[in-house]
């Protein structure tokens, strides 16, 4: 027989202190959800908001004891319903734990507690002349989140995902045991690498208390170009040769002539696109550049205009400041023009980069034949293609994605680049995965978490 609301509240009530106990009306909607599109809320017993790593290794072993379901809560900004707790369990959530511990000058390494958000560590690092390089999209979501999800964002064409920038964790078992993995070091080679199997895990290991990411000089001079084409095949044709180029490219985005429409529309950004190219425009592609000197940049501007000409760009467009971060900013929030516009589920297939245009092609095929809509938008650098799923009907939907994810993977890719598998993509997962995979990832699981007590019902059922 499982606790009820009140015997949970008053275990941890001991642990973190009864005001950061929440139990009955006090745990609010948020807490039963992320942005996951048509994942099914949960309302967890209670939410359980610990102070410090002590707390967290304390609570974990009283849940471990007694066989509570523990899910592990950032800012829920998740896109794969993998904060949803379970019913019988508890959400731990890290909003206490959101200090900066430390930023090392000589290092470039930043030492963070799992709750700080993206803005609150950019806000901390502009003045120093630093930056953290990863921008998952929503710059609420906590570094917790970004550790256990991989983030990733558009900046990884230049940068890489959130894996290349965690140097260490300190995460706690549910034994409560703490670990302390990596550190300020930039190489390690001393047996099984723990940190980077934490990173991803989607809080289905251990809970990280504490992460050691790396930093770079922030680049003082940047600039934007806009290209629209009249196909979409010429658009991701367009990405390999930019790379080739050498220019090193901040964001390779490419947008959907949907897509740009709604999500210009949104911002109320208007662009200056004559009306006559607009027309022709099938999809845009965005390429952001960035340098430490001007005059580097304005010729990596040019050479990069040039190119894109050359690859049949309609037009090219160098943007000004002002109108650039506003695009990028409305290519953010694409996601929630998808949802107010009636978008069914979200996806983020990662294919090998120059394997886009042939998944583009077989994404227009799938559409087709289920009579489905899909639009998109993604980080074309990376070979990460983000498509909102317009088909109301649950059982032609989880066809359309199936085909879908079916031919990310059968181009070498796979299911999700960045936003994980959570609850909503892990039938697909578990259906399309090398068994022997899956198989060693669950003994793997086992030894973490015997009990299975961490995030039931991600993953893994
Ligand atoms: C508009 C919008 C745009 C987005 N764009 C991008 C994008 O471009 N790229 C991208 O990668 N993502 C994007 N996302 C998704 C989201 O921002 C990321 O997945 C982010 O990493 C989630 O962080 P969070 O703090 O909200 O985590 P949550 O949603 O709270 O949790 C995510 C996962 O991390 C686990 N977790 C959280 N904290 C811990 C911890 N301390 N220890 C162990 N496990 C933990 C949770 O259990 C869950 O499994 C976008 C989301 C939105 C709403």
């Amino acid at each position: 027989m499982g606790l009820d609301a009140a015997e949970v509240s008053q275990l941890f009530a001991e642990v973190v202190g009864a005001g950061n106990v929440l139990v009955g009306d006090a745990v609010g909607d948020d807490y039963s959800h992320d942005e996951a599109l048509g994942a099914a809320p949960q309302v967890p017993l209670a939410v359980v908001r610990p102070g410090s790593t002590e707390e967290v290794a304390t609570l974990l072993r009283l849940a471990d004891e007694r066989r509570i379901p523990v899910t592990a809560r950032g800012a829920g900004t998740g896109m794969s319903g993998a904060c949803i707790p379970e019913p019988d369990g508890i959400v731990v959530s890290f909003e206490r734990m959101n200090r900066i511990v430390e930023i090392d000058e000589q290092n470039f390494v930043a030492v963070v507690e799992p709750g700080v958000q993206l803005d609150q560590l950019d806000a901390a690092l502009a003045p120093l002349g630093l930056v953290y390089p990863v921008f998952p999209g929503e710059y609420s979501a906590s570094l917790g989140g970004n550790v256990s999800t991989n983030a990733g964002g558009m900046r990884a064409v230049k940068y890489g995902v959130t894996r290349q920038h965690v140097l260490g964790v300190e995460a706690v078992l549910p034994s409560g045991e703490v670990l302390t993995c990596g550190g300020k070091i930039v190489k390690v080679s001393t047996g099984y690498d723990l940190t980077q199997l934490i990173v991803g895990s989607e809080g289905t290991l251990a809970l990280v208390t504490q992460a050691t990411l790396r930093l770079y000089p922030r680049a003082g001079h940047a600039s934007t170009l806009l290209a629209p084409f009249a196909t979409v095949d010429e658009v991701t044709a367009a990405v390999p040769r930019i790379v080739g180029s050498g220019v090193g490219p901040l964001i390779l985005e490419y947008i959907d002539m949907l897509t740009m429409a709604a999500a210009t529309a949104h911002v109320g950004l208007d662009l200056g696109i004559p009306s006559s190219i607009q027309e022709s425009a099938l999809a845009y592609l965005v390429v952001a550049l960035e340098s430490t000197h001007a005059d580097r940049l304005e010729q990596d501007t040019e050479a990069t205009a040039t190119l894109l000409s050359s690859l049949g760009a309609l037009d090219v467009y160098v943007l000004p400041d002002g109108a650039a971060a506003q695009l990028i900013d409305a290519r953010e929030k694409a996601f929630w023009v998808a949802k107010a516009n009636g978008a069914d589920d979200i996806i983020d297939v990662v294919v090998p980069r120059a394997s886009v245009p042939a998944f583009m092609a077989r994404v227009a095929e799938i559409a087709n034949e289920h009579s489905s809509w899909i639009a998109g938008c993604g980080h074309a650098g990376d070979g990460n293609v983000h498509m909102a799923v317009f088909q109301p009907d649950p059982s032609v939907r989880s066809r359309v994605l199936h085909g879908l994810f079916t031919a990310g993977i059968d181009l070498g890719g796979a299911i999700s680049g960045e936003h994980g598998l959570g609850r909503s993509k892990k039938r697909y997962f578990l259906d399309l995965e090398d068994p022997a995979k899956i198989a060693l990832m669950r003994r793997i699981k086992v030894a973490f978490d015997p009990h299975s007590i961490l995030n039931p019902g991600t993953l893994f059922d």
